[in-house]
């Protein structure tokens, strides 16, 4: 097919779907769109990164092949003042995967924005925005260097979906007729009305891309944003949407959050995604202070709007933000800047964000070798201080260079530093893990302090147990105290005996039936302190539930059951030091 202005190149071949999935090419056709004011600039340098690191990747065995697709300004100057020409979007459709640089929003132009149109357009659903930090990039943290997240944020939905009825006017007043008199609605006289549609189609599409790339790229967890504690019908739907995907599309790859703590006692098994959620505004707070807890997160419009910028700016990255609109297969990645007109044709401002797309767009097309060595090289070249005009004025002693100039320093690093850059790669990994083991640690040995600090609020007994110290029958009491005190519990389950029923020992039991009786512990078998059957309850208990049955059956502690094996405990304490932090309502 022939295009009026766009040539597709000779060489190369298409990118294309099979069976569900995209299937790339060893020298696939990929389309890069210019863009206004600096982004002639910055896709220049840009495009020789992007090369030189598939290069550096795959020596030669891999290519990409650029075709130059036109929107804005550039566009409008070929097609006779179209900054929109349809066959962009023809070819776009047809070769899958295009990058652009920032496009000037034409006045009167009927478009809201060609970056909106787009998206319209192709459908491109999910706004995809991987936020981490670069050891150098001035940061507002103290540890900036936890946040590593990715945003999936809603496209089409919300307040994107633009119904809005302006007070005054008569279609504002036909609609407030409806809500006062057939809805019983109340509000104030000359409201504007804004309405929010939020659809399971369009929350579960999104969840399960968020989901899906969790799974691909070996993310420990997708946390779903919503208000759904005020809006429930919207955000609280999608939250409920969002679990619905998880369980029935990924029921073997994912595990809730209470199923964590209640059937997994609080230990991640490998390869499963976490599924959790959190309430909107909670979740800026934990941003800012337990950032590390969080991998993916799912949101809709305006949550995800606001957590982008927010989480963006706390590692002084909304300068080097890449970003990314996709659809179910079709994809474009784009820097997040504007044009920033006055520095047009400069050779001065940042290309991180489109060369940081342009990692995006490998990754996305399974090139992870070239992503990594882009990634590795720009903090090596941020660490260097040799960083473009809008970096150097916020650190010390840095060097100011070029677009082009900072480009440059990247495939040197690239090229020449290949290994150092691989072993970073490994270094940033074995980090990540060190991290999670920690976290699985302190998960495993306090519950309800890590519900405190994770800001998930605990409504099963599986939620708040303890893990099980089992001992055996015959042990003697003074090896199963040894134990106790190794490892700071105050009772020990007893393994099963000949009447095939497990036990518990407590401190209280060796008080009263050894050390008041004037026995040795050093001669006294476990079996024989020992109280079967025991008070048990499953992880989904509530409670309240819980209480109740240790108060009716006057003990102190409940042992959670699963499977007809002990799988932790619960004891009062555990319950009044929940309800002290959490409160007590109907929630819980
Ligand atoms: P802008 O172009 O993002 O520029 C605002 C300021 O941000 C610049 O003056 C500059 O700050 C800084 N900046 C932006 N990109 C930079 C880079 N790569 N390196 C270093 N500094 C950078 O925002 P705007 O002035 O509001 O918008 C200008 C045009 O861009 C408008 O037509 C708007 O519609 C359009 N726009 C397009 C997109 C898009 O295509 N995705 C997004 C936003 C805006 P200093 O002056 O402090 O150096």
């Amino acid at each position: 097919m022939t295009y009026q202005h766009i040539c597709m190149p000779k060489v190369g071949e298409k990118i294309f779907v099979k069976d569900g999935k995209l299937k790339v090419p060893k020298h696939p056709i990929i389309g890069f769109i210019e863009g206004d004011g600096i982004g002639p600039d910055i896709t220049k340098s840009s495009l020789l990164v992007w090369d030189a690191a598939v290069e550096a990747a795959y020596s030669g065995d891999r290519k990409i092949h650029w075709c130059e697709i036109y929107l804005g300004e550039k566009a409008a100057s070929l097609y006779d003042g179209n900054y929109f020409p349809n066959e962009t979007l023809e070819v776009i459709k047809q070769i899958m995967v295009a990058i652009k640089g920032p496009l000037t929003t034409p006045i009167g132009g009927g478009f809201r924005s060609l970056n909106v149109a787009l998206r319209q357009e192709l459908d491109l659903y999910a706004c995809v925005r991987p936020i981490r930090y670069y050891a150098g990039v001035p940061s507002p943290m103290r540890h900036p260097e936890k946040v590593d997240i990715v945003i999936f944020r809603e496209n089409t939905e919300d307040v994107y979906a633009g119904i809005e009825y302006k007070s005054g006017t008569p279609e504002n007043a036909k609609i407030t007729k409806f809500l006062r008199e057939e809805m019983g609605a109340k509000f104030f006289e000359d409201a504007g009305i804004g309405i929010k549609p939020i659809s399971p189609f369009g929350s579960k599409r999104l969840v399960r891309k968020a989901i899906q790339y969790a799974i691909d790229h070996g993310r420990d967890s997708v946390t779903l944003v919503h208000k759904g504690n005020i809006m429930k019908f919207t955000e609280g739907a999608f939250r409920n949407w969002g679990y619905e995907v998880a369980r029935t599309e990924f029921a073997d790859q994912t595990i809730t959050e209470d199923e964590l703590y209640s059937v997994y006692g609080g230990k991640q098994p490998p390869s499963k995604v976490v599924i959790k959620d959190r309430i909107a505004d909670i979740m800026f707070q934990l941003l800012q202070l337990r950032p590390e807890e969080f991998s993916v997160l799912a949101t809709m419009n305006l949550n995800g709007d606001y957590l982008s910028d927010a989480v963006a700016a706390e590692v002084g990255g909304i300068g080097i933000a890449p970003g990314a609109n996709i659809a179910d297969h079709v994809a474009v990645f784009e820097a997040t800047h504007g044009t920033a007109p006055k520095y047009a044709n400069l050779d001065r401002v940042n290309p991180g964000s489109l060369l940081l797309s342009g990692v995006m767009l490998l990754q996305y097309i399974g090139w992870i070798e070239a992503a990594e060595l882009i990634e590795s090289a720009l903090a090596c070249v941020i660490a260097d201080k040799t960083v473009t005009y809008d970096f150097a004025r916020q650190m010390t002693g840095a060097t100011e260079v070029s677009t082009s100039k900072f480009c440059e320093l990247l495939i040197t690093k690239m090229i020449g530093q290949t290994q150092i850059l691989r072993k970073e790669i490994e270094h940033r990994r074995h980090n990540q893990e060190e991290y999670r083991r920690i976290l699985e640690a302190a998960r495993v040995a306090d519950p309800v302090q890590a519900m405190i600090a994770s800001g998930h609020m605990p409504t099963v007994v599986g939620n708040i147990m303890s893990p099980v110290i089992t001992v055996k029958s015959n042990d003697l009491v003074n090896t199963a105290m040894h134990t106790m005190v190794e490892e700071g519990v105050d009772a020990v389950m007893v393994e099963p005996d000949d009447s095939l029923q497990w036990g518990i020992m407590t401190d209280r039991d060796v008080l009263k039936k050894i050390i008041s009786a004037n026995l040795s512990p050093a001669r006294v078998r476990v079996g024989e302190v020992t109280t079967r059957p025991l008070v048990t309850a499953k992880p989904e208990m509530s409670l309240a539930e819980a209480a109740q049955r240790m108060s009716e059956a006057n003990v102190r502690r409940v042992v959670v059951e699963a499977d007809g094996n002990p799988i932790g405990m619960v004891t009062d304490n555990d319950l009044f030091r929940t309800v002290e932090v959490f409160g007590w309502g109907s929630e819980i």
